[in-house]
C-alpha cells in the first residue's frame, strides 16, 4: 500500500490530512491512500513556485529545454513501469496505458522546440528610425487540475509548455489516480528541474478552490467534466486568472452507406469501447445513413459481443473496468434512461462479471438501438462503453442530429465520398473532426480544439496554443536617436 505524498519545493512531503483510498478498479482492492491537502499546503507550494520563478524565467530557453530532453528519455526508460501503474489505478488495458504515455511524451518533444515556438516578431521603421518588437514572457506560477481518465497524458498536455516558456508549474491530479503523477514527479526530480519549478499537490475540491483563489497563481488549466470545467473557469477568471477548461463530451459519428464497413466497425468498436468508453473522444452515438443501418448494426453488435473484457494486465484483454462503483451505477442508470425513452438494448453489458475479478467495476460493451434524438440519453455524457444508434435518411439529416447537442468535442464521419466528407467537415459543430477516424485526437503539434460545452476559454491545450496561453506578449516601441556628428 503506497502513501501518496506531495512534492513541494524539491522535497517529498507527507501530509497531515484526511486521506482517500485509491482503488484498483479491476479488483476493488485499495492500493494507496491520497491526502486531501489543506489550503496551507497549496499556499506553501505557490510561495515556493513564486520564489523559483525569479530564477527560472532567467534560465535561457535553450537550457530550460535540456530538462525536458532528460525527462523524455526517463519517460521512455520507465514506460513499462508507468503503464502498469496506470492500468492498476485507472483500469485501462496495458496497451492503452502505453498509448497514452506515448501521447504525453510527444508533448514533451514538441515543447523541446520552445526556442523557436516562443519567438516573437518585429518590424523595423514603423516610423522613421523607430522599430517595434513583440516578445513573449512567462506569467509566473501556473496550475493544472486534471481528470482520472488519462493520468499521464493530460498533465503532459500542459507541464512541458508551461515550464519551457519559463513558468513554474503546480499539478493537482485526480484523487482517483494519484499514483501515476507521483511517479511522474519522481522522474521530474530525477531530470533535475530546480526546486519549485514543478510541484505536486494532491487533493480534492478544497485544494482546487485554494488554487482558484490563490493570488500568486496566475493561470489555471483544467480538464474534467463540463460542470466542474464551468465552475473552475468562472471562479478562476473572476479572480483575474487566465483559464483554459476542457469539459465533457457526447461524440456523434456518421456512417454513410459507401463506407468500408469492415474498417468502420473495427475503428468504431475501438472508439466506443476502448478505455471502457472513458475517453472524452469516445464515439457515443453512431448515426447510420440509409442502407448503412442494417450492415453497421449487425457488424457492431458482433464486435461488442466479442470484445474481451478483463483486468488490463492480463493477456488478450481488450477492455478494462470503469473507474468506480459509482461510475458503474451511473452508466447502468443511463442505460435504463435510454430504454425508458424508447431505445432497444441490442447488446446488454449490465450485470456481467469477469471470472477471477468478481468484485471489479465492469460494464461490458452495450449497444442501444433507436436512441431518441431529443431524449436525455442522446444529450448526456455516459462515460462508459455504451454506443447509441440513430438512423437518418440523408447526410443533411445526419448533420442535423450531429449538431443537436450542447457539447462540441468531436464529430466523425465514415464515407468514401470526398464531397460528403467536405460537407461534414464544413458543417459539423465540433472542434475536432475525424474523417474515417474514430478517435480524432489532435497530435501534440495541434491544439486540442473542443468547442461549446466541451471547452471554456480561448486558447486550447498543446502546441502553439499552449505557448500563447502560458506567455504574455510584451510590445516594445524603440527609438535610438543618432548623433550624426559622432565619427566612428
Ligand atoms: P471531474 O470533473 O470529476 O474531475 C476533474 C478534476 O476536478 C479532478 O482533479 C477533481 O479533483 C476536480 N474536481 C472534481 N469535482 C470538483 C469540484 N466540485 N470542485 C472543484 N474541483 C473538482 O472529472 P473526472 O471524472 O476525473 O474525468 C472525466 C471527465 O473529464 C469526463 O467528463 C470527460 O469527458 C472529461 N475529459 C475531458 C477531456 C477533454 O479534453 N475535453 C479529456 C479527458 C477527460
Amino acid at each position: 500500500m503506497q502513501t501518496i505524498r506531495n512534492y513541494i519545493n524539491g522535497q517529498w512531503q507527507a501530509v497531515e490530512a484526511t486521506t482517500l483510498p485509491v482503488t484498483n478498479p479491476a479488483t476493488a482492492q485499495t492500493i494507496a491512500t491520497v491526502p486531501l491537502s489543506p489550503t496551507a499546503q497549496l499556499d506553501v507550494a505557490a510561495q515556493a513556485g513564486q520564489v523559483a520563478f525569479r530564477e527560472w524565467r532567467r534560465v535561457p530557453v535553450t537550457e530550460r529545454i535540456q530538462y525536458l530532453f532528460k525527462l523524455k528519455f526517463l519517460l521512455e526508460d520507465h514506460l513499462d513501469e508507468l503503464a502498469r501503474i496506470i492500468t492498476n489505478e485507472c483500469g485501462k488495458t496495458y496497451g492503452e496505458s502505453v498509448g497514452e504515455i506515448r501521447r504525453g511524451i510527444e508533448n514533451v518533444e514538441v515543447a523541446c522546440g520552445m526556442p523557436i515556438l516562443m519567438q516573437g516578431y518585429n518590424n523595423e521603421d514603423i516610423a522613421p528610425g523607430i522599430d517595434e518588437h513583440m516578445i513573449r514572457q512567462p506569467l509566473g506560477v501556473v496550475a493544472a487540475i486534471t481528470p482520472f481518465n488519462f493520468p499521464a497524458m493530460i498533465p503532459l498536455w500542459f507541464l512541458p509548455y508551461a515550464v519551457a516558456t519559463g513558468n513554474c508549474f503546480i499539478l493537482k491530479p485526480s484523487e482517483k489516480v494519484p499514483m501515476t503523477s507521483a511517479r511522474l514527479l519522481e522522474l521530474i526530480a530525477e531530470a533535475g528541474f530546480p526546486a519549485g519549478v514543478v510541484q505536486l499537490v494532491n487533493g480534492g475540491k478544497d485544494t482546487v478552490d485554494a488554487i482558484l483563489d490563490h493570488p500568486l497563481i496566475r493561470v489555471v488549466s483544467f480538464v474534467g467534466s463540463t460542470k466542474v470545467a464551468h465552475y473552475i473557469y468562472s471562479r478562476a477568471t473572476a479572480n483575474g486568472k487566465r483559464a483554459q477548461c476542457q469539459g465533457g463530451a457526447k461524440n456523434p459519428v456518421v456512417i454513410m452507406p459507401d463506407a468500408d464497413m469492415d474498417m468502420t466497425t473495427r475503428i468504431m468498436a475501438d472508439s466506443a469501447f476502448g478505455c471502457a468508453g472513458q475517453r472524452c473522444l469516445a464515439a457515443s452515438v453512431a448515426i447510420t445513413v440509409g442502407a448503412a443501418r442494417q450492415t453497421f448494426t449487425e457488424f457492431i453488435a458482433d464486435a461488442a459481443v466479442s470484445r474481451k473484457v478483463g483486468y488490463g494486465l492480463d493477456a488478450g484483454v481488450q477492455m478494462g473496468p470503469v473507474i468506480s462503483p459509482d461510475s458503474k451505477a451511473n452508466i447502468e442508470r443511463l442505460i435504463d434512461v435510454g430504454v425508458a425513452e424508447g431505445a432497444q438494448v441490442l447488446v446488454d453489458g449490465r450485470q456481467q462479471q469477469v471470472t477471477g475479478y468478481e468484485d471489479g467495476y465492469f460494464v461490458f460493451p452495450t449497444i442501444l438501438d433507436g436512441v431518441n434524438p431529443n431524449g436525455t440519453l442522446a444529450k448526456t455524457e455516459i462515460f462508459g462503453p455504451v454506443l447509441g444508434l440513430m438512423h437518418a435518411s440523408t447526410i443533411e439529416e445526419a448533420i442535423q442530429l450531429v449538431n443537436n447537442r450542447s457539447y462540441g468535442n468531436m464529430a466523425c464521419i465514415f464515407t468514401s465520398s470526398g464531397a460528403v466528407a467536405r460537407q461534414f467537415r464544413y458543417e459539423a459543430d465540433a472542434g475536432n473532426i475525424g474523417i474515417n477516424i474514430g478517435v480524432a485526437a489532435p497530435m501534440a503539434f495541434f491544439p486540442f480544439s473542443g468547442w461549446n460545452e466541451s471547452f471554456f476559454g480561448d486558447l486550447h491545450g498543446q502546441a502553439r496554443h499552449g505557448v500563447e496561453f502560458y506567455t504574455q506578449t510584451k510590445v516594445i516601441v524603440e527609438r535610438w536617436p543618432q548623433d550624426w556628428s559622432r565619427q566612428f
